[in-house]
């Protein structure tokens, strides 16, 4: 793989002034959020098979149309994800990573040379310490980057390379700046990638662990050995912590040696799938037979997850 040649001023530049436009422009735009141009996802479908990558953010995150926008210095490379501080920042593809630590006006970002010859920026990655945008962290793993990562590192796609932030010329803006650069050349617009990319509950992880998922939320339908819920907050066990996301329809199986409430028994254990109506949403919490965090656990795919046990939530 060629090291990209990308030259400085593709990076997107934002000055003192620049910097009040795109707060103003950030602030607009999540106001029209609910009016539907920007999207804010839950579920976007798995894309054509060509242009499928994975979303590189983790939880809330909000896309715009903002490619080839004028920006300051330049033409906008990339489209801005709205995100929250140190969420985390997923691998687009399998790949090889470079991290760039010296640029200014990116701050904190790496390239992923993915294994299709796509090359992903990824740009804006943390540097606080704390939520109060300190700008004490430097660009090192555990701070900017996952842990462990280096240049040279290579990465499967849904696996964590770092943290959302501010670094470099967002500063008070935490968004991914994400740029797609198919045959390592210019840059595209990311859109249709994003549109069309995988969102994953949670990242992929780098080595074989199997995890467990707790799920909360409310059956939408049951029955025929299986149950799909609209998930609203789940957990992923070892470490994780319950997160709330925004709805989320997920089909689970339930193998006959699952525990299942006796409350909920005649809806879960019915011999044929029934779908309910919203009035008779029943909410449950259910826990997974632990499975190893791949693409298809990750991103929820049906059937991919078991339930261990599910009860009345
Ligand atoms: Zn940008």
């Amino acid at each position: 793989m060629t090291p990209v040649s990308l030259p400085r001023m593709r990076i997107h530049r934002t000055t003192a002034r620049g910097a009040l436009l795109l707060s103003l422009f950030l602030a607009l735009s999540l106001a029209v959020v609910s009016a539907s141009r920007a999207v804010n996802e839950p579920n976007d479908p798995p894309g054509n098979g060509k242009k499928s990558i994975i979303f590189p953010v983790i939880g809330a995150a909000t896309t715009f149309d903002d490619w080839g926008d004028p920006r300051g210095q330049g033409r906008h490379a990339g489209n801005d994800i709205l995100t929250t501080w140190r969420s985390p920042a997923v691998a687009a593809e399998d790949g090889t990573i470079r991290l760039w630590t010296t640029s200014s006006r990116a701050g904190c970002m790496l390239y992923i040379y993915g294994a299709s010859g796509t090359t992903y920026l990824y740009i804006h990655l943390n540097n606080d310490l704390t939520a109060k945008r300190d700008n004490r962290g430097t660009c090192v793993p555990g701070v900017a980057y996952a842990r462990g990562l280096k240049t040279g590192s290579r990465v499967k796609a849904g696996q964590i390379i770092g943290y959302n932030g501010d670094s470099g010329d967002a500063e008070g803006n935490y968004h991914l700046h994400f740029e797609v650069h198919p045959n390592d050349g210019v840059d595209v617009n990311p859109r249709p990638y994003l549109n069309a990319a995988r969102r994953l509950l949670f990242p992929v992880q780098s080595v074989a662990r199997p995890v467990t998922v707790g799920l909360k939320g409310t059956v939408v339908a049951a029955g025929g050995g299986v149950v799909e819920l609209s998930v609203t907050s789940f957990r992923v066990w070892p470490g994780g912590k319950w997160v709330t996301i925004p709805a989320r329809l997920m089909e689970l199986a339930v193998p006959v040696e699952s525990v299942v409430d006796e409350s909920l028994v005649d809806l879960v254990r019915s011999p044929t799938r029934r779908t309910l109506s919203s009035r008779s949403a029943t909410k449950v919490v259910a826990f997974t037979i632990p499975a190893e965090a791949t693409l298809a656990v990750a991103s929820g795919e049906p059937g991919a997850l078991s339930v261990d046990r599910i009860r009345p939530g």
